[in-house]
Formats: C-alpha cells, sequence, structure tokens
C-alpha cells in the first residue's frame, strides 16, 4: 500500500511538519518511499544518485530531523544499521531474516501500542512493546535446502 507521491506531496509534508523544504530532505523523503526500510548508506546512495554531491553528514541530519518530526520511522533490529521507513504510526512490526537480515513489514494484530499486555506493569505507564519477529526468509530457505544436499557429499 506504498503511495507514489509528487515532489509537490513531499514538500506539503514538510511544510505541514513545519519543517523547511530543503532538497536533502525532499530527497531523503522520496529515496525511502521508494526503498522502505532503507539503512543509512543506502539512503545516502539513493539521495546522491537524486541531487548530486550531500555529505554522509548531512543525510544524518536529515533523517534524524525526519524522525523527531515523526515523518520517518526509525528501526534498529538487533545486530543490524538503523534502518528508515516512511510508514509511521501504525505501529506494525518487523520480521527479520536471521540469515541475511532481509526485512519485512508485518502488520500489527492488534493495530495501536502496546499490542502486548504486560503480566504485571510494575507500576509503569506502558506505551509501547516492542516486537520484532526472528526467522529465515524464503530466498534463505530455499537456498538451504538446496546446500544441505551439497553438505551431504
Ligand atoms: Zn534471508
Ligand atoms: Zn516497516
Ligand atoms: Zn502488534
Amino acid at each position: 500500500m506504498v503511495q507514489r507521491m509528487s515532489s509537490t506531496a513531499t514538500s506539503t509534508l514538510l511544510r505541514d511538519a513545519a519543517l523547511r523544504v530543503t532538497r536533502p530532505r525532499v530527497a531523503v523523503l522520496e529515496a525511502l518511499e521508494h526503498h522502505p526500510h532503507a539503512d543509512t548508506d543506502a539512503v545516502v546512495r539513493l539521495v546522491r544518485e537524486q541531487i548530486g554531491t550531500v555529505s554522509t553528514q548531512a543525510v544524518y541530519d536529515v533523517l534524524r530531523a525526519l524522525t523527531a518530526a515523526g515523518l520517518v520511522r526509525r528501526i534498529e533490529p538487533a545486530g543490524s544499521p538503523a534502518r528508515f521507513e516512511r510508514r509511521v504510526g501504525d505501529n506494525h512490526h518487523h520480521v527479520v531474516c536471521r540469515g541475511c537480515g532481509a526485512l519485512a513489514d508485518v502488520d500489527c494484530a492488534v493495530g495501536e501500542a502496546p499490542c502486548l499486555s504486560a503480566s504485571n506493569a510494575r507500576g509503569f505507564v506502558i506505551d509501547e512493546a516492542e516486537v520484532t519477529y526472528w526467522g529465515t526468509c524464503p530466498t534463505c530457505t530455499s537456498r538451504e535446502s538446496t546446500t544441505q544436499g551439497d553438505a551431504l557429499t
């Protein structure tokens, strides 16, 4: 359900979030629109493809500003670099492949945080349960079944 957005729509989004419209900001948002869950290195590469020279630090700063403004969600599965996405506010989760790090969205069965009730909240007001599913992606599963044959020889 990824919506294609024009640059104008992206600019409006920035303005609505009270952020100045700059080429790097627009470029980062557009990169993430087409490449959800990209890590910083990938975002830097994609932004450079779009607008040419831009420093890695500038892209870091843009990602930080967009995340703080709630336009971008930052996820950081254990053992993997931070990744960024435009799909915000729906409390969806992720499934991560232990083999290759592939990552996919998993809709929250409940739809809002916190979707797991704590057996004992210990007096805390809980607003989120961070859920990450771990497993083996289809590509790695099929690779495993082919290499298993080789391992026997
Ligand atoms: Zn995999
Ligand atoms: Zn996601
Ligand atoms: Zn959930």
